[in-house]
């Protein structure tokens, strides 16, 4: 009997709660905020491993068996007892039969004789060393190759791989191709893992088209941007999207959609709204709710998030313009997802380049700039560092984040590369 689903406890009401006293709080206190304080929110369940691409697992998983589970052959040619080699000329005569992959020699070779086998194959009783078969010369009856041949070569162990019981990956790992494999290797059918968090993903403003597809707009109007950058986003990280569609500056639609969305989804990302402007709605309605928190991150681009709860469901109220919205998603949204979801806390990987560009960045906030690297692997970044400029994300590859300290930064000197790829995009 398949266990009911084990729903995890909600998030508690005070999550984003930033230290209070500091007026614009730094990107790691921030990031360190949600990584002690956010827990999953998605109950788990067993799945065939064939079936569980792209999702987190729900527990340390042990293997089955070893990898290989017995010693085997690595290439095809001809195995022996080692101990009867030396150096110099060798001839051995063989032994009738043969030993493959899938069909084991059964009986014992004898010292100072050998056996045509194959990769793959299981070392039959008596052989510790394979001779590989280019370097060998042979008829119907004997073997002959130069020594000395070191013992063990060509030869897998048992367990070399993995040792049966020993934990094979966390929980937490998120699956890849490969990891399919492994378990799959160490006989593992199925495992547990943690259900897709279902992102919803709405916008706001009464500026925003309706309709993506409308042909012709109006110049007060302008194309939502932002819901299917976001919807993307939510994919690739393997999250169900869900479109919970725009609504205007009307805030009780808001609420009604966000009353939708809390069904609906695990969590939701809304854009623009979010500052405490007269049409900030999506602020305001949180902080009727009682959970609002107002991020004042110090991190350019993004101006303040709103996070909060609104029916229990965590809410990222991020900023309309498309450029801060994406940013923010990719420094905080990328981790937060992760760990709502069941996932490890896993910083993007950056690196370290030479700067194609010149900068004067002052003290007091953190800034991502939109970065693609040369062909001689520099950095260069994008002309504009408007908020706006929806067309500078789509040129740039990665993100160069420079520390929130002032720097002087000129031609050649390194600067941290973030690719997109390891925002997991
Ligand atoms: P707001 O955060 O609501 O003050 O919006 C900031 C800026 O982002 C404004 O110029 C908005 O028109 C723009 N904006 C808001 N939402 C979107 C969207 N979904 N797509 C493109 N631009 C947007
Ligand atoms: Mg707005």
């Amino acid at each position: 009997m398949t266990p009911a689903p084990l729903v995890p406890p909600r998030l508690k009401n005070d999550c984003f709660a930033l230290p209070p006293g500091i007026d614009w709080t730094p990107v790691d206190t921030a990031l360190g905020l949600l990584r002690a304080n956010l827990t999953p929110v998605v109950a788990t369940e067993e799945l065939e491993v064939s079936q569980a691409l792209g999702r987190i697992l729900a527990s340390d998983v042990l293997a089955r068996r070893s990898n290989p589970p017995a010693p085997n052959a690595a290439v095809d040619g001809y195995g022996f007892a080692h101990a009867a080699t030396g150096e110099g000329p060798q001839t051995l005569p063989l032994v009738e039969g043969r030993a493959a992959a899938g069909v084991p020699f059964s009986g014992r070779v004898p010292e100072g004789m050998a056996i045509r086998i194959l990769t793959g194959a299981i070392l039959p009783e008596g052989v510790d060393t394979v001779v590989l078969e280019e370097d060998t010369a042979s008829d119907a009856a004997r073997v002959a190759f130069h020594g000395p041949v070191k013992l063990r070569s060509n030869t897998r162990k048992a367990g070399e791989d993995v040792v049966a019981g020993n934990l094979v990956l966390p929980a937490g790992h998120r699956l890849r191709p490969p990891d399919l494999a492994l378990l799959s290797a160490v006989g593992l059918a199925k495992v547990a893992v943690f259900r897709p968090l279902r992102v919803g993903v709405l916008s706001t403003g009464d500026e925003i088209a309706a309709d993506v597809g409308e042909t012709t707009l109006p110049a007060d109007r302008i194309y939502d941007a932002n819901r299917p950058m976001l919807l993307a986003m939510a994919r690739r990280w393997d999250y169900a999207a869900i479109d919970l569609g725009h609504v205007g500056d009307d805030r009780a639609a808001l609420a009604a959609r966000l009353d939708e969305g809390a069904t609906e989804a695990d969590v939701i990302f809304t854009s623009g709204g979010a500052s405490s402007g007269d049409e900030d709605h999506v602020s305001a309605l949180l902080r009727e709710a009682g959970t609002m928190q107002s991020w004042r991150i110090a991190v350019k681009p993004g101006r303040p998030l709103a996070l909060g709860l609104w029916r229990g469901v965590p809410v990222f109220g991020l900023p309309g313009n498309p450029v801060a919205a994406f940013v923010c998603t990719l420094v905080f949204g990328h981790p937060a997802l992760s760990v709502l979801a069941g996932g490890a806390w896993a910083p993007p990987a950056g690196f370290t380049v030479p700067a194609a560009f010149e900068k004067n960045k002052r003290a007091g906030r953190r800034e991502y700039l939109r970065a693609r690297l040369t062909q001689d692997g520099h950095a260069e970044v994008f002309p504009s560092e408007g908020s706006g400029r929806i067309s500078g994300l789509s040129w740039a590859t990665g993100l160069v984040e420079i520390e929130d300290g002032a720097r002087r930064i000129a031609h050649g000197d390194p600067v941290r590369f973030i690719p997109y790829g390891s925002f997991g995009l």
